[in-house]
């Protein structure tokens, strides 16, 4: 055994209890250093991650903000084409409007009056040359039958006829009856409208105020569905010309006297003037009210 005195000892001991602190700090130093440089490492991926999910989120934000404007955008777009369309059916309306008050002015010496003038009476006569006096004239004694609004003073009369020809096998139905003059002042902007001119809508409608329609004395007729030119064509048409006078109504535009009504045949316009002028007719072989009474006719 080395012999080493106690103060050499010492001197060995205490080296050696130093070198063993130095090397213990190195160790805690290193752990720490190591530790600290995994933790920023860590940190750095997790930042790195965090920022990818931000910037995500950021364009996601985006795309939704341009989709919500994109949105409004056309939003807004359809609402200027709606206001700039509805400006535009205004203005067409209007202009339309103008047109017919220039066009249906009333003619000096169209209003009824005197003989065959009083729309009240059954014996009126309402064409092309002979309009309402007030011209917007409304009936007094309407009342409905099937639904449709007739002047009262024909009521039984037409109720008797449609049961006449149904106990005969021969169905009658309305398709039109009473018509207002607004009523008849919309029917006739439409076909202006869809014809184009009031020329051609004088060709398929009366003008308001011309339409024996208003006086609740005249009815348009259908059978089985089969109405307008159709009706021309049934076994009920061919009834009412054998018996429609019995009940006092008489065909109102017949074929080969257009010149005359002003009107082109219609099969389902049916006219209420009481028994004895529509059989007296009848028998006579008169075939339009004009020529009966010796009233003018003809176009407007
Ligand atoms: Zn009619």
């Amino acid at each position: 055994m080395l012999k080493v005195k106690p103060k050499k000892r010492h001197i060995i001991l205490a080296g050696a209890l130093v070198t063993l602190c130095i090397a213990t700090a190195g160790v805690v130093y290193a752990i720490i250093y190591y530790g600290d440089q995994a933790i920023a490492r860590q940190e750095s991926t997790s930042k790195a991650h965090l920022a990818k999910l931000d910037k995500k989120i950021e364009e996601i934000e985006a795309k939704k903000l341009a989709e919500k404007k994109a949105k409004e955008e056309a939003e807004r777009k359809a609402r200027e084409k709606a206001k700039k369309e509805a400006a535009q059916k205004a203005a067409a309306e209007a202009a339309l409007q103008k047109q017919l008050a220039g066009q249906t002015v009333t003619p000096a010496g169209c209003a009824i009056s005197g003989a065959h003038g009083n729309p009240a009476s059954i014996d009126v006569v309402v064409n092309k040359k002979r309009c309402f006096s007030p011209i917007n004239y409304v009936p007094a004694d309407i009342v409905y039958y099937q639904g449709y609004p007739i002047s009262n003073k024909i009521y039984s009369n037409l109720v008797a006829m449609i049961n006449a020809a149904a106990a005969a096998g021969k169905s009658i139905g309305l398709t039109s009856a009473y018509r207002s003059y607004d009523n008849q002042v919309a029917t006739y902007n439409h076909w202006v409208s869809v014809n184009g001119s009031t020329a051609a809508a004088d060709q398929v409608s009366a003008r308001p105020g011309y339409s024996e329609h208003q006086t609740g004395f005249a009815v348009d007729v259908s059978s089985g569905g089969a109405g307008l030119e159709a009706f021309a064509n049934t076994a009920a048409y061919t009834w009412m010309t054998n018996n429609a006078h019995k009940y006092g109504f008489v065909q109102r535009y017949k074929p080969g006297y257009e010149a005359v009504t002003g009107y082109s045949a219609e099969a389902w316009h049916w006219r209420f003037v009481g028994t004895a002028a529509a059989t007296d007719m009848k028998t006579k072989g008169i075939h339009t009210l004009e020529q009966y009474w010796g009233l003018p006719g003809g176009g407007y």
